[in-house]
């Protein structure tokens, strides 16, 4: 089985069919291909302000979406999951890596280039209250990026103001209105009608959904879902939750620590994870049956700094399963059957059921 340092995978370049890159979809060429992407910030101390350390927040991040693919990105808060995200888009600066749209390299591009690729690559921001600016009406918020990108104005900006919102269950009388006016469901439909209006290919949806009632997320998630297959849309999805993107992705990466420990066709992930941190994470879903528990699996101690992560495997000193092996050696991100891609040592020996056992005669 192919393997390869976790941030370098093989595959992440190249023609779709080869490593974590290739999926399981038949979507064909990449339309999104991630190589070694880091976003290192520098701390710094001092009257002088020397830099006297990193904050590895993304450090080696590989993957690829095949056009049409929902590949979601998960993991707990300062994972580096929205910063890799905002890195792509180059809404920040990566420090280092390859970042491929239609096979061009978007890290290199200049001013007036990257704001032509902006129009095919758009975000929809997690948090629907700040993201829109309160001066604006709906319509000039959802008609601004039309006429920056030369695509309609007046009449015509108009006409595709009112389409938008109809596409995204609001009605095109909400043009007139200030977003103060609309619940934070509502907020975030505004947020994806303007990320659409200039025909995207790829949305990056950063954690659309985390800053809405629980009952508001269904329906904001199944009108992504929706426009996804209507649209023909490819998302990188972040969340922090695996149950938020199990029946959105086609496919899921699982991130800590600034790099990705799992990745692998959703089904298989949530059926047989073949990482100690995966499992964790899916002990914390409810099962949606009366009476039937899951054995939740809580993580010891602190998600180390990102600035100093751990020597060996960078969750050794969480892992219910760690040996002294770990601590020494880090685990190359490897494809344990087609398709699944773990960072683990013990990849084939970790398993749902055996996650209580083995954290009961780990010694404290
Ligand atoms: Fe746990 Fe070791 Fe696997 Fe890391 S390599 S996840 S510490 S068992």
């Amino acid at each position: 089985m192919p393997e390869t340092r976790a941030g370098s995978m093989p595959g992440a370049s190249g023609a779709a069919g080869a490593g974590p890159a290739a999926g399981t979809s038949a979507a064909g060429e990449p339309l999104l291909e991630v190589s070694g992407l880091k976003k290192h910030f520098p701390i710094k101390r001092g009257f002088l302000s020397r830099v006297v350390g990193q904050v590895k927040a993304v450090d080696g991040v590989s993957f690829a979406i095949p056009r049409g693919e929902v590949l979601g990105l998960v993991g707990e808060s300062g994972c580096g999951k929205t910063t890799t995200g905002r890195a792509i888009l180059r809404l920040i600066e990566p420090t280092a890596g390859s970042v491929k749209f239609e096979g061009r390299e978007v890290t290199t591009l200049g001013r007036r280039e990257l704001r032509a690729m902006r129009r095919h690559m758009q975000i929809v921001f997690q948090d629907p209250y700040s993201s829109l600016n309160p001066r604006l009406t709906v319509g000039s918020m959802i008609g601004e990026p039309l006429a920056i990108h030369g695509i309609a104005r007046g009449a015509a900006a108009r006409e595709r103001v009112a389409q938008l919102l109809t596409q995204v269950g609001l009605s095109p009388d909400h043009a007139r209105r200030y977003p103060h006016e609309f619940s934070g469901g509502q907020r975030q439909r505004i947020g994806v009608a303007r990320a659409l209006s200039v025909g995207p290919q790829l949305i990056v949806a950063d954690e659309p959904v985390s800053a809405l009632d629980v009952s508001i997320q269904a329906q904001i998630i199944n009108l992504l879902r929706d426009l996804q297959r209507t649209l023909h849309l490819t998302y990188l999805f972040v969340a922090h939750d695996l149950s938020v993107v199990e029946h959105i992705s086609d496919r899921v990466a699982v991130m800590y620590l600034g790099v990705i420990v799992e990745l692998a066709a959703s089904e298989a992930l949530y059926r047989e994870p073949r990482h100690p941190y995966t499992v964790s994470l899916l002990s914390a879903i409810p099962v949606p049956e009366p009476g039937r528990k899951r054995e939740r699996i809580v993580l010891q101690g602190d998600v180390p700094s990102p600035a100093k992560p751990p020597s060996g495997c960078r969750f050794h000193p969480r892992c219910y399963m760690a040996q002294e092996r770990c601590a020494r050696e880090e685990p190359l991100l490897r494809e344990v059957s087609p398709g699944h891609w773990s960072a683990c040592h013990f990849a084939e020996q970790v398993s749902v059921a055996g996650a209580g056992a083995a954290r009961a005669s780990r010694p404290t």
